[in-house]
C-alpha cells in the first residue's frame, strides 16, 4: 500500500553522509574495537539519585496518565529556571513539557508553519532538522554559513533568505560546530525575525555546556519573547537522553495551542519521568556542571593535542560536546577522510558533509569517550592527517 507523500519524503534524497556511522556500528557488532566519536551521547549514564527519584515516583504511584501540558511542579521549575537564566519573566503557562527536545522541534514547526510554508534553518545543522521541518509539512530552506565566520550566520545571509519565510530555526551552542553565537549574530537574527515577521525557533538544548563566551537566549532580546519558541531538554544537561523529557517555552497563547497538539499526538510525558526531571533540576548548577565537566576537560585536551601542528585546524569549540575540525589540508573531503580513518585506525568520526554542505572538508568529533582514550584517538587522528597531508 502506498504511504503518504508527507511520510515518504521525510528523509529527503541522496547520500546523507551517515554511511560511516553505520559502517562503524557494523564493525563494532562484528567485534572490531572501534573508538566511536560519532553521536552526542554522554559516556556516563543518568545519575543514580535521579534514577532513584524516578523509581520512587513510579513506585509511589505516578504511573497513570500525567496531565498533558506537564505536571504543575515541573512547569513551575522550568519556568523559574528560564526566568533566572535569561531575565525574561516566564510563567508555567509559557511551558509545555514534551517527550524530549526532538518532539519539541517538531511541535514548534507544526505550530507555526502551514503546509508548504518556508522554514529556514542554518547549515551546518543537527541531522534531523530538514526531516523535522518536512514532517511538519513545511519546506526546509538552508542558510549556508562559512568556516571563515565560524559558521555563524551573517545578517546579510539572513536578510537574503527571509522574504516570504515563516520561521527560522537556530541552535546555539551549536551541534555540530561547537560554536556559541555572539551577541552580534543573535541581534542580527532578532532584527531579521522582527523585520520579516518570522517566528524564531531557538534550540537551546546545549545551554549548560558553554566553555567560552556566554549563552544568550534570543528570547531575551527586545521584542523577541512574543515571536520565539525555545526548545529545551534534560538530555544533554543532565545526561537523561533516554528519559525523553524536554520542553517548549513560548507565548501563552501559542503554548495553549501546542497543548492541543500534544493532546492529540504524544498525550504527555510519563509522570515518573517528569518527577525525576523536577528532582534533577532542583539539584542546582553543580549537578549540571558535573555532567558538563568531562566535555570541558576534553575540549582543553583537544586544544593541547592540536597545538604545534598546522594540518588540522579546529573551529573554536565554545560549547556543546563536539569539536569541528577542518581537514582540508589533507586534500580529502570529510567523508573520504572519515572512511579512511575508520579503515586505517578504527576511529569513527562524522563527516562534516553529514550536517549539510557548509561543513564539507571538515569532520565532527564527539568528545564522548574517556579522557585517555580520547587523547589517544585524537593523537592518532592528527598523525593520520599529517601523513596524508604530506603525501
Ligand atoms: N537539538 C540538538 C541540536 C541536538 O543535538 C539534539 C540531540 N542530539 C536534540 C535537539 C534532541 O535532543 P532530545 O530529543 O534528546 O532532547
Amino acid at each position: 500500500m502506498k504511504l503518504s507523500h508527507r511520510i515518504s519524503q521525510i528523509n529527503g534524497g541522496g547520500s546523507d553522509g551517515w554511511d560511516v556511522f553505520y559502517k562503524a556500528r557494523a564493525m563494532v557488532t562484528a567485534g572490531v574495537p572501534v573508538i566511536e566519536l560519532t553521536i552526542g551521547e554522554h559516556d556516563i549514564g543518568t545519575d543514580h539519585d535521579i534514577l532513584n527519584a524516578m523509581h520512587d515516583a513510579a513506585v509511589g504511584g505516578h504511573t497513570g496518565y500525567a496531565v498533558v501540558p506537564g505536571t504543575d511542579q515541573l512547569r513551575r521549575t522550568v519556568a523559574a529556571r528560564i526566568t533566572a537564566r535569561t531575565g525574561v519573566p516566564t510563567r508555567p503557562e509559557n511551558i509545555l513539557i514534551t517527550p524530549g527536545g526532538q518532539s519539541a522541534l517538531y511541535a514548534a514547526h507544526y505550530g507555526v508553519c502551514d503546509p508548504g510554508d518556508t522554514a529556514l534553518y542554518i547549515d551546518p545543522y543537527y541531522a534531523t532538522y530538514p526531516g523535522t521541518i518536512r514532517g511538519a509539512g513545511a519546506e526546509p530552506k538552508a542558510i549556508v554559513t562559512a568556516p571563515d565566520t565560524a559558521f555563524q550566520p551573517t545578517k546579510a545571509a539572513l536578510e537574503k533568505a527571509a522574504p516570504g519565510a515563516r520561521s527560522l530555526l537556530v541552535n546555539s551552542p551549536n551541534n555540530p560546530t561547537g560554536v556559541v553565537y555572539s551577541q552580534e549574530t543573535l541581534q542580527g537574527i532578532a532584527d531579521v525575525c522582527c523585520d520579516h515577521n518570522l517566528w524564531l525557533i531557538s534550540d537551546e538544548v546545549y545551554d549548560t555546556q558553554v566553555w567560552d563566551g556566554t549563552h544568550i537566549s534570543p528570547r531575551s532580546l527586545p521584542n523577541m519573547a512574543e515571536r520565539t519558541l525555545v526548545v529545551g531538554s534534560m538530555s544533554k544537561s543532565h545526561a537523561m537522553t533516554g528519559s525523553r523529557v524536554g520542553w517548549i517555552c513560548g507565548p501563552e497563547d501559542a503554548i495553549a495551542q501546542l497543548i492541543d497538539l500534544a493532546t492529540n499526538t504524544t498525550y504527555g510525558v510519563a509522570g515518573f519521568v517528569q518527577d525525576a526531571a523536577h528532582f534533577a533540576l532542583n539539584q542546582g548548577v553543580q549537578a549540571e556542571e558535573a555532567v558538563a565537566a568531562p566535555f570541558r576537560r576534553r575540549r582543553a585536551l583537544t586544544m593541547q593535542v592540536l597545538e604545534g601542528q598546522d594540518v588540522i585546524r579546529a573551529v573554536p569549540a565554545q560549547g556543546a560536546m563536539y569539536v569541528m575540525l577542518d581537514i582540508r589540508a589533507t586534500g580529502m573531503d570529510g567523508e573520504s577522510f572519515a572512511n579512511a580513518l575508520l579503515d586505517a585506525e578504527h576511529i569513527a568520526v562524522m563527516p562534516g558533509e553529514s550536517f549539510g554542505i557548509a561543513a564539507a572538508g571538515h569532520i565532527r568529533v564527539a568528545m564522548t569517550v574517556a579522557d585517555e582514550k580520547y587523547r589517544d584517538a585524537l593523537k592518532r587522528l592528527v598523525a593520520f592527517a599529517s601523513k596524508h597531508a604530506a603525501q
